[in-house]
C-alpha cells in the first residue's frame, strides 16, 4: 500500500453467512456463484469478492437494491462483521490483522457510524447522547462536553443540548446521531441509509448539510443508499452492488454514460441525465475526421464532416466530407467540455454537423452527434 490517496482499501473480500463458510468458499473457488452456493450448502454469501479503494476526502456512495450486500459491506469495514476471506486496509494498515484491543481503538478513533434508526438513548439528553461515544472511549468530562457541543453546533443543534430525544423531530434526532459520530472526529464516517427514514423535505435538507459539512471538513464519508437521486446528489463516486458483488464503480456521469449492465441502467430509468451530464462525458474524438487547416486532406467517404484545426489544435472551421461547404466557427456558440447536456441539445439542433466540443483554449476534444445525444438522453 503506497497510494496515500487511498484511505480504505479492500482486497478480495468475501462474507459468508452460515455455519459452514469453508464449504461455501470451496465451491466459490471451484467457480460457483452466490445462487448455486446457496442451493448446494444453504450458506448465504453477503459480499462476493469485493476489491476497491475509497479515496481520502471523498463521499463514496454504495448503492444497490435491498439485500444486495450494502450493510454487510459497510460493517466489514470496521469489522462489526468479520470477513470470511480477504483483506482490509485503513491508511495502509491491515485492519483484518488487528487484535481485539487494537480493533476497538480503530473503531473508537477512526470510524464513526450513523445508522438509519437513530439509536439514541431515550433517557439521555441530546448533549449526553452526543458525548456517549466519547465517554466509552474514556475522554474526560470537560473535554467530552466541549467536543459534543462543537459537534452539535456543526449539525445545527446548538441550544438543544438539554432536550430529550422524544422532544425532537425525526430529522433533529438524526442530527444528534450525526453529531455523536462527528464528536469522535473519525477519519471515516460510515452512514448506513442514514437519511432513508426521513421525510423527503427533511431528507433533502440533510443531504445539503452533509455536502456542506464534507466540503468544510474534507472528511471521508462512506454513504449507503438505495436511492439514485440521493446517490447522485451527494456521491463523488458511486459503487453499485448486486447480489453481493460490486458491479461498477464510477462518478455519476460515468455510470450514466457507460452503465456496465442492465441492472446499473435500471437505476437511472426515469432520471433526467441531462441534469448532470456534461458535453465532455459523451464527446469522442475520431482522428480521421480532423486535419490541419493548411494541409487539407480528402476525408474518407462517409465520414460526414471534417474538422479543420490550427497549430494549437484549435478548431477553425468545419467542412463537409467533400470539402465543398465550409462552416465558419466564428458565429457559432461554442460548446465546452463542461457545458451541460441540456444546453448542448438546443445548439445541436441548429447545426448540420456533430457539435464540436472544445476545451477552454478552443482546442477540439471531441464531437457529439444529435443521434448520440438523443440515444443517451432517451435511454434512461
Ligand atoms: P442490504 O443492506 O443491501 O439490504 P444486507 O447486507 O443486509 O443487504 O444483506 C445481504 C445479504 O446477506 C442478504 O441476502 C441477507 O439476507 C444476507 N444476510 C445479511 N445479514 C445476515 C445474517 N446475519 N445472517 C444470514 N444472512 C444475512
Ligand atoms: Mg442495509
Amino acid at each position: 500500500m503506497t497510494n496515500t490517496d487511498e484511505i480504505l482499501s479492500i482486497k478480495n473480500i468475501y462474507k459468508v453467512f452460515g455455519s459452514h463458510p469453508a464449504e461455501a468458499m470451496q465451491l466459490v473457488e471451484a467457480g460457483f456463484g452466490k445462487k448455486e452456493v446457496f442451493e448446494k450448502t444453504g450458506q448465504v454469501i453477503g459480499v462476493f469478492d469485493a476489491t476497491f479503494s475509497v479515496k481520502r476526502g471523498e463521499i463514496f456512495v454504495i448503492m444497490g437494491l435491498s439485500g444486495s450486500g450494502k450493510s454487510t459491506m459497510v460493517r466489514l469495514f470496521n469489522r462489526l462483521i468479520e470477513p470470511t476471506s480477504g483483506k482490509i486496509y485503513l491508511n495502509g494498515r491491515e485492519i483484518t490483522g488487528l487484535t481485539d484491543k487494537e480493533l476497538l481503538d480503530v473503531r473508537r478513533k477512526e470510524m464513526g457510524m450513523v445508522f438509519q434508526s437513530f439509536a439514541l438513548m431515550p433517557h439521555m439528553s441530546v448533549l449526553e447522547n452526543t458525548a456517549f461515544g466519547l465517554e466509552i472511549a474514556g475522554v474526560n468530562e470537560s473535554e467530552r462536553q466541549r467536543r459534543a457541543k462543537e459537534a452539535l453546533q456543526q449539525v445545527g443543534l446548538s441550544g438543544q443540548e438539554h432536550s430529550y430525544p422524544h422532544q425532537l423531530s425525526g430529522g433533529m434526532q438524526q442530527r444528534v446521531g450525526l453529531a455523536r459520530a462527528l464528536a469522535n472526529d473519525p477519519t471515516i464516517l460510515l452512514m448506513d441509509e442514514a437519511f432513508s427514514a426521513l421525510d423527503p423535505l427533511i431528507r433533502s435538507e440533510m443531504q445539503g448539510e452533509l455536502i456542506k459539512l464534507q466540503a468544510e471538513q474534507k472528511r471521508t464519508i462512506i454513504f449507503i443508499s438505495h436511492d439514485i437521486e440521493e446517490a447522485i446528489r451527494i456521491g463523488h463516486r458511486i459503487a453499485i452492488m448486486e447480489g453481493g458483488r460490486v458491479i461498477q464503480i464510477g462518478t455519476p456521469q460515468e455510470l450514466i454514460s457507460q452503465p456496465a449492465n442492465d441492472y446499473v441502467r435500471t437505476f437511472f430509468k426515469g432520471f433526467d441525465s441531462s441534469k448532470i451530464l456534461k458535453a465532455g462525458d459523451l464527446a469522442r474524438l475520431d482522428p480521421d475526421s480532423t486535419c490541419h487547416v493548411e494541409a487539407p486532406k480528402s476525408f474518407k467517404p462517409g465520414i460526414g464532416f471534417g474538422y479543420l484545426l490550427n497549430d494549437q489544435g484549435q478548431l477553425v472551421s468545419v467542412v463537409d466530407d467533400s470539402s465543398t461547404t465550409h462552416y465558419s466557427q466564428h458565429e457559432q456558440q461554442p460548446v465546452y467540455l463542461d457545458t451541460p447536456l441540456h444546453e448542448v441539445l438546443s445548439i445541436a439542433a441548429t447545426l448540420p454537423y456533430p457539435v464540436p466540443v472544445l476545451d477552454r483554449n478552443g482546442s477540439l476534444k471531441g464531437t457529439l452527434s444529435k443521434n448520440q445525444l438523443l440515444q443517451t438522453l432517451g435511454s434512461h
